[in-house]
């Protein structure tokens, strides 16, 4: 199967059993924006809850907070949002689909990068243990012309982004000859800046002054408090603010499902250090975050850092965390050294001092700051995509499993009677009301136990007990793997540690330490 049939698959699962569905459905839907069922919800809280401990509770100097989406309309002149929060958009005149410029050109680089491997696939079918991989991309004609084409247009967008030069993006654009995957046409319009911030009015005021901005980042929350936390928290430097929250951004190309929305959430951590000491920080914090995906256990081959070529006029140091995401490689998290820029700016316009008084050194200053920013959506689509299986089992059987982390998974537990009579229900209820106290547990009567079994492989539980009529003299009860889908027979007054043993968010903090 394609990886885009899988893609589609996971889609259709995840709207089924009740993860993930279209927002406004009943009305058609409203574009890139999605709606969390029963389960999603589940999912997405663990997923905050486990990076919310691993930033506030582990570490003694990181505090998390939780600002307004509403803020001053000078915030986002001060961040540079208003002036410069702009993607460059251009349409193709055949199909009428807009597209952001740099995508294009990015897009267009990934295939030629997809071109070199085939031809080194093909150089080592061809020569056998005798290739050398190294000699080959130096020396072979067809590598070295895609090569030279991937670093001239790599060299020419970097130029024309920084220099904000709309005229040379499109120029770029038809002299790599790219055209619209839609109507295969070369027919494009002008580049044009196009502003992410969605607006709208405050009380009773209209016109500019009444002009406010729904938040397109969680980040600008954490500045404007950034003195109110130092003082009330007596917080020194290094420490670090952390917030979670909602952010918007009127995407121009919204596809691929929940990895771009136009309302999504994310989890934002601002370090604020010593002037001087932020790359050794930002090293830290690079290693410390991709730490943090690799405990979820889905593979360290799918995951790569990711240097800017180009970076922020502020940032003196970026680099992505990408996840090898079903349509290949991509952002998942950004992790920035931002030097004094945000203080510095609101300080300049807000008229108040942001700085701080550093005891040893007797002086005052604007502190530099590394910032952690990972999306909860596309950590959500990371984690089910690199859950989802359709696996043939040994006895022929197909089912559809997703392998979530059990410290994630929505369901912890699922409690089913073998039969609905006897004693069974009652014996299962009676489990399942001290267990619930503590974890998330679904009881289930309907259909063969085969079936249950194959409705909460579905959804990730990674435990299934079964009542039967031996457990009413023996006061053991059937234990289920997901995974390994082995049976075992255990006492009932066993199951919370063993439960606790493998669902416990512990399991994921302990790895970070
Ligand atoms: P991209 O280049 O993909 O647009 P970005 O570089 O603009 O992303 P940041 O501003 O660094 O993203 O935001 C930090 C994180 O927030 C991203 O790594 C991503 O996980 C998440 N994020 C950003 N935009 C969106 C979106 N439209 N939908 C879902 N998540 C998003």
């Amino acid at each position: 199967m394609t990886q885009e049939d899988l893609f589609k698959n996971l889609i259709a699962h995840t709207k089924e059993y009740g993860y993930i569905f279209p927002s406004s459905e009943i009305y058609d839907g409203l574009g890139a924006v999605y709606d969390y069922g029963q389960l999603g919800s589940e999912l997405k809280n663990n997923i905050k809850k486990y990076w919310w401990e691993s930033m506030v509770r582990l570490n003694e100097n990181i505090v998390g907070i939780d600002s307004a989406i509403f803020m001053h309309p000078r915030i986002w002149e001060a961040s540079g949002h208003v002036g410069a929060f702009n993607d460059p958009l251009i349409d193709n005149k055949d199909s009428k689909k807009r597209y952001r410029a740099d995508v294009l050109l990015e897009d267009y680089i990934a295939k030629l990068e997809e071109k070199i491997n085939k031809d080194v696939e093909k150089g080592r079918k061809k020569f056998g243990e005798a290739f050398d991989e190294a000699q080959f991309r130096a020396t072979n004609p067809n590598v070295l012309r895609n090569a030279r084409k991937i670093e001239e247009c790599k060299e020419r967008m970097v130029a024309a982004l920084n220099a904000n030069d709309l005229d040379a993006l499109k120029q770029l654009i038809l002299d790599c000859e790219i055209v619209c995957p839609i109507s295969g046409t070369k027919n494009w319009t002008d580049v044009r800046q196009f502003n992410l911030m969605f607006s709208t009015q405050l009380g009773s005021v209209s016109g500019e002054s009444g002009t406010i901005y729904l938040r397109p980042e969680t980040a600008q929350g954490i500045f404007v408090n950034y003195l109110n936390v130092q003082k009330t928290g007596r917080m020194k430097l290094p420490f670090g603010i952390a917030q979670i929250g909602k952010a918007f951004r009127n995407e121009i190309v919204a596809r691929q499902f929940i990895f771009r929305m136009r309302e999504f959430e994310q989890m934002e951590m601002q370090f604020f250090v010593q002037p001087g000491q932020e790359l050794e920080w930002f090293a830290k914090w690079k290693e410390t975050r991709l730490k943090w995906h690799l405990a979820l256990g889905m593979g360290e081959e799918n995951y790569r850092y990711h240097d800017h070529d180009k970076l922020a006029h502020y940032a003196n140091a970026a680099t992505d965390i990408e996840f090898n995401f079903p349509f290949g490689f991509k952002e998942l998290e950004g992790i920035h050294s931002r030097t004094d820029f945000d203080l510095g700016r609101h300080q300049e316009y807000s008229g108040k001092k942001l700085q701080y008084f550093d005891p040893e050194k007797g002086e005052s200053y604007v502190p530099y700051v590394i910032e952690t920013s990972i999306g909860v959506d596309r950590t959500v689509l990371a984690v089910l995509s690199g859950a989802y299986r359709e696996e043939k089992l040994e006895n022929g059987e197909e089912r559809v499993v997703l392998k979530l982390h059990p410290a994630l998974a929505p369901v912890k537990l699922a409690v089913l009677p073998l039969v609905k009579k006897d004693g069974l229900p009652e014996l299962a209820r009676e489990i399942m009301a001290e267990l619930k106290l503590d974890f998330n547990c679904q009881y289930d009567e309907k259909d063969s136990i085969g079936k249950r079994y194959r409705r909460q492989d579905a959804i990730g539980t990674p435990l299934c007990i079964t009542v039967d009529h031996q457990s009413l003299e023996d006061k053991c009860v059937t234990l289920r793997d997901r995974d390994t889908m082995q049976q075992e027979r255990i006492p009932i007054a066993e199951l919370y540690k063993r439960v606790d043993e493998k669902v416990n968010m512990r399991t994921l903090l302990k790895q970070l330490m």
